[in-house]
Formats: C-alpha cells, sequence, structure tokens
C-alpha cells in the first residue's frame, strides 16, 4: 500500500490482437479497480452509499450530463438503473469490439432496439426498414412505435432505388439486419451509407438520417457494420455474444454524442441489464467469442456444402457459398479482425417438393424427425449458442410478418434455419442425413 504499482504494462492495449483483447478487457479504467483479482467479481447492490449530500448532488449532476469525457470520467455510482461497475466493463469492452465510441447495454436485445430507436425519432418522424426482420422488431414497428406517432416504411433494401424512393422529409432512422434473419441475404452498407449521405448534405444536424444495424447475425467477430457506414449497432446479448444461451441481454453501440440520451432513455423506461447477467456476458461470452465463431463457421461451412449435395435440398443460402446470390457482398462486408473472409455460421435452406408431399410438409417431417432423434441438433428459436438450434421461421420466429411479405422476400413454408454450435460436425452431419433419409 502507498507504493506506486509496478510499471509492468507497457504496450498501449492497441497493439494486441483483439482476440486478446476480448479475454483482458481494459488494462485500467477509472470505473473499478480489481487489480487483484483475476476474474473480476460480481458487483451485487441496487444503491451505493454516497458519503456526503454533496456527492449525491454532483453524481446527479454529473450523470448522463453530454459534456462529460465518459472514457476518463471517474462516475459516482448513485443507484443500479443509473450505472453500474460491471455493466461498465462490459460495456468498454462491446465499445471496443465494434469499433464504436460507446456502449450501453440493455435488459434484452429488444429493449435496445427500442432504446435506439426511442432515443433518435420523436413523433412526426419516420423510420425505413428492410421488409424482413427480426420477428419482434416488425412487431415493434407495426404494433408500439405508431401510437408514438413513429410510422415505419418497408422496402426491400437490397434495392437502392427503394431506399431513395422511400426516404421523406420525416425520415429519422434507416433500418435494417445483414445478413437478414432468417433469409441470409444481405444488405450492402455501403451503398446505404451513399443514398443517405446524399439526402443529409441538406439537412441540418438534428433532422439528420441515422443508419441503425442490427449485428446479432454475424456478431463484431464477423463483421463490424459502424467501419461500413452504420452509426448504430444494436445487439441482442443473448445470441452470440452471450454464447452459452444462459442469460438475455441487449447493447446500442454508437458516437458519444449518443450516451448521455441513451443513458437517460435506460433509467427511465427502466431496462437495465442485470450486473449479474452482464458479469456473465463479459466473463463468459466476450472473452471466447472468436474462439467460439472460428469453430462454429468452419462446421456452418460444411454443412452448408454438405446440404447443397443432397438431392432433397432445393437450395441453401449461406454467405459463404460462392452459389449465394451476394457472395461477392459477403467477402466484402463479412471479414474478421485480420480481414479474412468470415461468413457467420447461421444458414438457411429449402426442401424440394416430394412425390406426395409438398416441399413445406417435408421441412415439418424433418424438423419433428430431429426433435425426436437428434442428438446434436436442438428444435428451438434463438442461436449463437454452442448447441446447434434449427427452428422453422415462416411459423415460428418470423411469424408476425404479413404473408405476402414473407412470400415476397423468399422466406417460404418449409424454409428451415440453421443456427450451427460447437459439436463435431460429422456428428452434427450424420443426424441431418439421418433425418433427411427419413422425408
Ligand atoms: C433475438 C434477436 C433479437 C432480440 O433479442 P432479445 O435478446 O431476444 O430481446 C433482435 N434481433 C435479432 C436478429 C435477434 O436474433
Amino acid at each position: 500500500m502507498g507504493k506506486a504499482k509496478p510499471d509492468r504494462r507497457k504496450k498501449v492495449k492497441e497493439e494486441y490482437r483483439m482476440r486478446t483483447h476480448l479475454i483482458h478487457g481494459n488494462f485500467e479504467s477509472k470505473k473499478w479497480d480489481y487489480d487483484h483479482h483475476v476474474v473480476p467479481p460480481i458487483s451485487s447492490s441496487a444503491t451505493y452509499r454516497l458519503g456526503s449530500a454533496h456527492r449525491g448532488a454532483q453524481g446527479f449532476f454529473e450523470f448522463a450530463n453530454e459534456s462529460n469525457d465518459f472514457v476518463k470520467h471517474v462516475p459516482i455510482y448513485i443507484y443500479n438503473r443509473l450505472e453500474e461497475p460491471t455493466l461498465d466493463m462490459l460495456e468498454e469492452n462491446l465499445a471496443y469490439a465494434e469499433n464504436g465510441e460507446i456502449c450501453v447495454t440493455f435488459a434484452t436485445g429488444m429493449a435496445a432496439i427500442s432504446a435506439a430507436l426511442g432515443m433518435l425519432c420523436e413523433a412526426g418522424q419516420e423510420i425505413v426498414a428492410h421488409g424482413v426482420l427480426y420477428g419482434c422488431t416488425y412487431s415493434l414497428m407495426t404494433h408500439w412505435l405508431p401510437r408514438f406517432g413513429i410510422p415505419t416504411k418497408f422496402v426491400d433494401l437490397t434495392q437502392e432505388e427503394e431506399l431513395l424512393a422511400a426516404i421523406s422529409a420525416n425520415t429519422r432512422v434507416v433500418y435494417f439486419e445483414t445478413p437478414v434473419n432468417p433469409d441470409l441475404s444481405l444488405i450492402d452498407m455501403a451503398a446505404v451509407r451513399r443514398v443517405t449521405d446524399r439526402i443529409n448534405a441538406d439537412r441540418p444536424p438534428e433532422r439528420q438520417i441515422k443508419i441503425v444495424v442490427d449485428n446479432t447475425f454475424a456478431t463484431p467477430y464477423c463483421q463490424r457494420p459502424l467501419q461500413l457506414g452504420a452509426d448504430f449497432v444494436v445487439h441482442s446479448l443473448t445470441k452470440g455474444i452471450g454464447g452459452f444461451g444462459t442469460d438475455m441481454g441487449g447493447a446500442v453501440i454508437g458516437p458519444k454524442a449518443s450516451y448521455g440520451p441513451l443513458l437517460m432513455y435506460r433509467k427511465d423506461f427502466g431496462g437495465v441489464l442485470s450486473p449479474k447477467s452482464a458479469w456473465n456476458i463479459y466473463v463468459y461470452g466476450l472473452p471466447t467469442l472468436s474462439a467460439r465463431m472460428i469453430n462454429m463457421q468452419k462446421t456452418a461451412h460444411r454443412v452448408a456444402k454438405f446440404l447443397q449435395e443432397q438431392p432433397k435440398v432445393e437450395k441453401v443460402l449461406y454467405p459463404g457459398l460462392e452459389s449465394h446470390p451476394q457472395f461477392e457482398l459477403a467477402k466484402k462486408q463479412m471479414q474478421n479482425y485480420e480481414g479474412k473472409f468470415s461468413p457467420g455460421a447461421m444458414l438457411y435452406f429449402q426442401l424440394k417438393d416430394g412425390e406426395t408431399v409438398n416441399a413445406a410438409e417435408r421441412a415439418e417431417k424433418l424438423i419433428d424427425h430431429i426433435a425426436g432423434q437428434a442428438y446434436t441438433i436442438t428444435l428451438a428459436v434463438s442461436l449463437g449458442q454452442i448447441k446447434t438450434l434449427i427452428e422453422s421461421p415462416y411459423s415460428m420466429t418470423h411469424s408476425a410478418l404479413p404473408v405476402e411479405d414473407k412470400i415476397k422476400r423468399g422466406m417460404v413454408p418449409g424454409g428451415v434455419r440453421l443456427a450451427l454450435g460447437l459439436e463435431d460436425w460429422h456428428d452434427i452431419i450424420e443426424d441431418l442425413k439421418d433425418a433427411l433419409d427419413h422425408i
């Protein structure tokens, strides 16, 4: 005690590779001091001792004050819903992983998506979104946001002219996922940026259009939208980043100026991430992201190639296959931290009609056979876990979307979504082969 800390860390964090950084986090932070822990403790305190009324007043004054330097400032912790050290650690590392300036976490992915949109839009402004979205995002935009005076126009964002035609004087946000859930089509982020920049050139700052990208499918290991033209990234931490399916969580990553408004939104709408969940994501999820994605992606590629060769399979959509209609765009957008092509661990496939049954019935049979017989593949929604999951988007996760939209966007009854996990890939292929033999 009292002695200066030895200067044992000579390099700066930028000199290390991301995979290392995700394991070790920041060398030092003003937000915590756990120098003797190899693993940081879970903090679990709803409220904080303040010491003096003056300090309490100062804490409230500083909270969400946009002029604060959020990286350097020593926060005065007041109450868990405002700021919390375990959340702070996770947020700092998530922002770094996405190449963003700041991150604010939320209780779930949907809480994060609602916060990003709620913080950016006010009544009278509108959202332009891709026609196929995660089912609850679609439901948020069709059921709830219109009640606050924020309508959404759904268009096909793979077509640049559709975006241009949809943008009006009131457009505030362009929103999409890429790869799109579930059909694995891609949206060209540079093209969306180009169109948006052209329109923003004539607009004052408060009416600039912001691009919000849901990067849940790819994870930052495979794609960093902020480098490719997005203004904000949203995540469901429940999926690939959490990685083990034990906890729910969400995150918004964006520019420094959004930190205060996002913290305040979280404080008032209340969708705060539990520190116990944040700890799991920070200690288990994020540090293993690279190792998991490398292996799951290899398996996805092998399974995609296997499925493509099966006579009962009509088509396989995986951004890593040369047959993917946007393979060139995939190579441009989906790269790991070293710049290597990283098409992710999600795939979508359709079956051919059988002699007596149509493709949709066949797919249901396939999924039911897997649900009953397969050891390595589980019938369940969600994705990005160490266990391989299968589901039918048309009737399950995307049932909220209107039928015409589903069909128009290539999501047919009987399409099957596969989220590859970490099992031995030979076993996954054998389970799939067995199921295909039985339909
Ligand atoms: C799961 C998911 C969400 C919602 O996340 P929750 O954590 O379940 O609220 C949003 N977008 C995508 C692409 C998802 O897969």
